[in-house]
Parts: structure tokens; sequence; C-alpha cells
């Protein structure tokens, strides 16, 4: 499988070659065409498996397949991580591949100005959003920003965010976000929201052997 097999078109496809990947990863191959086809994910993936990719190249599509795409109306897709650190390696992995259609994106974090994050939210109305959850809470109280348009949300490295007390956040977040999202989450967890995709296409498949 290349990446031509995904069908994508030349802007994006530009884009990857641009980047200099030749060929996607395994997670890549796995993850994308189901992502692309608005299922939910739970990828387990280790760092440098090329995971951010994976869920950033089906969100692009996501957005660009969306029919209004007014100015600061919230993001579409939204990426929590566990630490600043991540999220600004997924902020520069987005910006990178946001060029193909010039979409904006934004990356809010602890550790750095609340008041420098919120004029920038505002002033630039990103349709991708990537931050840490506390943060990403603080900007919406701010009225910096809103999740009203969300529909694509990715918890990247979801374990690390449980393991870091996030929980109150995370679940906040993904409470305050339309139903009918789509959720990619790299890591295994969520004890007591297991309504992922696995669950549903194993009723959808033992109420079809019946
Ligand atoms: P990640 O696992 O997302 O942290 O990615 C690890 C590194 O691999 C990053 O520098 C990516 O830009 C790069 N990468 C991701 N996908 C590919 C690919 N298909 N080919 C070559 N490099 C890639």
């Amino acid at each position: 499988i290349s990446f031509a097999h995904f069908g994508f078109d030349e802007q994006l496809l530009d884009i990857i070659v641009k980047a200099g990947y030749t060929e996607p990863t395994g997670i890549q191959k796995q993850a994308v065409p189901c992502a692309l086809e608005g299922r939910d994910i739970i990828g387990i993936a280790k760092t440098g498996s090329g995971k951010t990719a994976a869920f950033l190249l089906p969100m692009l599509v996501h957005i660009m397949d969306q029919e209004e795409l007014d100015r600061n109306e919230g993001p579409i897709g939204l990426v929590l991580a566990p630490t600043r650190e991540l999220a600004q390696q997924i902020y520069t992995e987005a910006k990178k591949f946001a060029k193909a259609y010039g979409l904006k994106v934004a990356a809010v974090y602890g550790g750095a100005s609340k008041m420098d994050q919120f004029k920038d939210l505002r002033g630039m109305g990103p349709e991708i959003l990537v931050g840490t959850p506390g943060r990403l809470i603080d900007m919406v109280k701010m009225k910096a920003t809103n999740f009203r348009r969300v529909s694509y949300l990715v918890l990247d490295e979801a374990d690390r965010m449980f393991d870091l007390g996030f929980e109150p956040q995370v679940r906040s977040i993904c409470e305050n976000i339309r139903p009918d999202r789509q959720r990619l989450s790299t890591y295994l967890i969520f004890p007591g929201m297991g309504y992922l995709t696995i669950l549903r296409v194993h009723t959808h498949h033992s109420a079809a052997l019946q």
C-alpha cells in the first residue's frame, strides 16, 4: 500500500513527498483507511511509529470534507496530548501537513502565557487545535475558543494522560463534544467509557450471525 492508495489528492500527496515519506508505516497502513471511513479507532503504537501522521492525515481529509469552513467557529480537529512537549511535536507535524490546504493550526499548553495563547487562538480561529487538557479547558472558559464544531477528536497517549491525572479534564472535554464525533485514541484506556468501535463492530457482527 502506498500513500496514493489512500485516495489523497495531489496537494496532500505533494506535502507527504516533501516531508520525505515514501511509504506509509505499519500503523498508517492500518489506521488511515479506517479513519477515512469515519470509524473510531484505538491504536497502540510507539513513538517513532508514525502515529502522529496516522491520525493527522485523515483529519485533514475530514476537515476538507466539511461543507462550511467559516472562520472563528472553533476547531474541527482537536488533539489532546499529555505533555507540552508532545503537544508541540504534534503541532509541528500538523503545521507541515496543513499547508497542503492552507488550514490553520494552534497549540495551547501549560507553562506558557495564557494571555498570549488566548490572543493567538481568538485571532487565528484555527481549524486544528492541539493542547494539553487543562489548558484547553482554560481556553474554553476564557472564551478563546469552543468545541461546538469538533467532529474529529484524538486522545494521543491517552494512557499517559490518565497516569498524569488528567482524567477529569479529558472526560469534561469529551462530554462537551458532539456525540457524532469521530474519536481516535492512541493507546488503550478509558475504563468506563468503552463505547468504542471494536464493541460496535462486534455487536454488528454477532447480529449478522444470528
Ligand atoms: P511519530 O511516531 O508520529 O512520533 O513519528 C516519528 C517520525 O517519523 C516523525 O519524525 C515523522 O515525521 C516520521 N514519519 C512519520 N510517518 C512516516 C513515513 N511514512 N515515512 C517516513 N517518516 C515518517
